[in-house]
């Protein structure tokens, strides 16, 4: 058997049954049996979290990777992932490690402690850490760990989530997320019962929660050709960010390219990425980004007041930051984010 560790935040049934409440699966286990994520399993009435030591990535990335631009720019976070995603999207681009306790190639990874994970950091001279690449809501117990301990040693915290993590998942880890990225996927339920094999309603209320919460939230959006690239539904996408997030929330509008399952779609044009943002400026967003199109596209920060450049980025790479106390430098404009 995986080496396994007790779950957080489940409640025990009546006949050893458990009911899991990270995500908005929140499925009800039997005995014996796994969650739809295939990283937890009820083992004679005790949720057990199957993926605590199977850690299958750890690196030292730009945090501009993640993608978080109002977050520390410039420096690098230690990204890690667990395997294992409650999601099964069609185009994952990491369905190697994401999809692999499901379809049957096991936990894979190895045993790395949270201390490990905090003292690499450290080592590695990253301001942060990254729970990424997979899904982290089912790395959560993990996570949590590490979190907290890299809180007391001076490290920020990130997760990089599909955001379909219940109201609880996000209060419990509140206290040391100090960012996240969400990936707002689309606009219907019906894709997101589909294609990624999920909801659409927990996503939304998560991201509110995490808002609420006052964490750093910035959002993005892959815009497949053919599932979510209608005019109306990104519309509909930067209008829920402005109304119920906030104009200052950034959007980061990401360009597709076929993998997984979905081979067969093409590549988003950029006409199709530049109307996205123009509907998002028109949504009242200020800060808005466009990922995935190199040598094309204008990944600076501009002041939504002047618009003098603070912060100029080339890639994942940092050629500037023009912020003085996190305020423009030119007209004194506040610039929301994490600075320091
Ligand atoms: S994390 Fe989600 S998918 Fe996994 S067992 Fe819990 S509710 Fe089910």
């Amino acid at each position: 058997m995986t080496d396994s560790h007790e779950a957080m935040l489940y409640e025990k049934l009546d006949g050893q049954k458990v009911r899991c409440g990270l995500c908005g699966h929140r499925c009800e286990i039997l005995a014996g049996k796994f969650g739809i994520c295939r990283v937890r399993q009820n083992v004679a009435g005790v949720l057990r979290s199957l993926n605590y030591a199977a850690v299958v990535a750890v690196n030292a990335d730009p945090i501009e990777k993640k993608p978080l631009f109002h977050f520390l720019p410039g420096t690098q976070s230690l990204s890690i992932a667990a395997a294992g995603c409650n999601f099964q999207c069609e185009f994952c681009q990491n369905w190697q490690i994401s999809q692999s306790p499901r379809d049957g190639r096991g936990m894979g990874g190895q045993a790395i402690s949270p201390q490990q994970i905090v003292t690499a950091a450290i080592n590695y001279d990253c301001a942060s850490i990254s729970y990424t690449y997979t899904e982290p809501t089912v790395f959560f117990e993990l996570a949590y760990d590490t979190a907290r301990l890299a809180r007391e040693s001076g490290l920020k915290n990130a997760f990089v989530s599909n955001g379909f993590m219940t109201e609880l998942a996000v209060e419990t880890i509140a206290p040391y997320l100090d960012a996240i990225n969400v990936d707002l996927k689309a606009f219907k339920d019906s894709t997101y019962r589909k294609i990624m094999k999920g909801r659409l309603e927990p996503v939304l209320t998560a991201l509110k929660a995490l808002v609420a919460a006052g964490i750093w939230v910035e959002v993005t959006t892959l815009v497949v050709p053919g599932m979510n690239d209608s005019p109306d539904e990104l519309k509909q996408i930067a209008g829920f960010i402005a109304g119920e997030l906030g104009c200052d929330v950034p959007w980061h509008v990401s360009r597709f390219h076929s993998d997984y399952k979905m081979t067969d779609a093409k590549a988003t044009p950029i006409e199709t990425l530049e109307l996205a943002c123009k509907l998002g400026q028109d949504a009242g967003l200020k800060y808005i980004y466009c990922g995935n199109v190199p040598d094309k596209a204008d990944e600076r920060t501009y002041c939504p007041n002047c618009e003098a450049v603070l912060i100029d980025r080339a890639g994942f790479s940092i050629r500037g930051i023009n912020l003085s106390d996190g305020a423009c430098p030119n007209c004194n404009e506040v610039i929301p984010g994490v600075w320091e």
